[in-house]
């Protein structure tokens, strides 16, 4: 009779687990013994000893893992303005020399491109004749205080040079800042040394990421001709939903992918800073963050962040404690052993942050920790019990 059980159960084994609704082989025997008939209410099921030991049934408790948790925030590569500078010139002139090429690095007051154009030598002319003109009227001015003060000149002439000192300076002011702007020292006019040539320098050390003009090229007060950035400062801009805002710290490591590229490169950075103003409309703030200097990574790109929080210890249980049903997660606990009959119970559970080999059972406390939970053979207790729920149809 033993012998005979065994086979039975062993053929019953092997149904549930194909789920195989061909009952031919049932015989009167394997019903009485069939689960079938002997499970109580919704979410329960009897299995006997043997039929359980046959399902490899193994039996634990919840376990504590660490698990890597991690905040999405997606975002763009961002260069602050001050970073991103257009090399143009304050002056209309002709391109005599164009010294870098776009990925060329560039330091900072390095001559970037060589300008002439006849305005500039006009310019320092009149800056020569304004200076000249300055020193008279300094003179005249000087002659007229000493005719005042000698009660022999008139009061007139003496207003009359001190306005036009005045202004003569302030004309001279004026294109003293001209020139410094465009590069020409005034200090070297003085000195009688006049230079047909102009040069535009770097603002900052950095790399030339485009060249838009030629040699012999006219090129206008304020047209680009080379854009320089300084990647240094490159950074990711995040939009951090409102939720996970208390979250994110500053220090903490970020792994962001560039979905545009299609190697799946994971890059790393840190996050430098948190904003403190919600955009109302997409109820995110931004996450300022900083990563290590990387050439294929430029500004504008759309990128997909993670912000890793720190492991924590967390209520799990192993993947094949876990089914899944019309989208609900569910692990099973033995509530009752009745001598020869074991009853199980079926727990829905609200499913945490997933890896390869545990699931996180959230906020779950209705089990007490030391309850039998099902570990392994999950899946045929799942079979017997859609077995027993979808009915008799044979
Ligand atoms: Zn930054």
């Amino acid at each position: 009779m033993k012998y005979l059980s065994k086979i039975t159960v062993l053929c019953l084994s092997i149904l549930w687990l194909t789920a195989c609704k061909d009952k031919q082989s049932d015989t009167a025997e394997t019903k009485s013994e069939s689960p079938e008939s002997e499970h109580h209410e919704e979410g329960h099921i009897s299995l006997t000893e043997s039929q359980a030991d046959d399902a490899g049934l193994a039996y634990g408790t919840f376990g504590e893992e660490e698990i890597k948790i991690a905040i999405q925030a997606n975002g763009n590569i961002e260069l602050p303005p001050n970073n991103m500078a257009s090399i143009s010139p304050l002056l209309d002139g002709f391109v005599v020399k164009i010294n870098f090429l776009e990925g060329d690095v560039v330091k900072k007051g390095q001559e970037l491109v060589e300008l002439k154009d006849p305005a500039y030598v006009k310019l320092q002319q009149e800056y020569l004749s304004v200076y000249g003109s300055l020193n008279y009227l300094e003179q005249e001015l000087e002659r007229q205080q000493i005719l005042n003060d000698a009660d022999v000149g008139a009061k007139k002439n003496l207003q009359q040079a001190q306005s036009q000192y005045s202004a003569k300076k302030a004309e001279l002011a004026a294109l003293r800042e001209q020139l410094s702007y465009v590069g020409i020292s005034a200090n070297a006019i003085e000195n009688g040394k006049i230079q047909n040539r102009v040069y535009l320098r770097a603002p900052f050390g950095g790399t030339v990421t485009s060249v838009s003009a030629h040699t012999g090229e006219k090129v206008m007060s304020g047209q680009e001709i080379m854009q320089v950035i300084n990647r240094e400062h490159m950074h990711l801009e995040l939009q951090l939903f409102q939720k996970d805002i208390p979250k994110v710290k500053k220090g903490q490591k970020v792994q962001f992918t560039i979905p545009a590229f299609e190697d799946n490169s994971v890059y790393e950075g840190e996050v430098s800073l948190v904003g403190k103003n919600l955009n109302m409309d997409s109820k995110t703030i931004r996450v300022h963050a900083h990563f290590k200097e990387n050439e294929t990574l430029i500004p504008g790109l759309y990128t997909e962040a993670k912000i890793m929080q720190n492991n924590k210890k967390t209520r799990v249980l192993p993947t094949s404690a876990i089914i899944t049903d019309k989208g609900t997660s569910y692990f099973f606990i033995k509530t009752e052993t009745n001598g020869n009959e074991i009853d199980y119970q079926k727990v829905a559970f609200e499913p945490g942050i997933k890896s390869k080999d545990y699931i996180q059972i959230k906020s779950y406390d209705k089990i007490k920790d030391t309850t039998s939970i099902v570990l392994k053979g999950t899946f045929t207790l799942k079979a017997v019990m859609n077995k027993s729920e979808g009915g008799h149809q044979d």
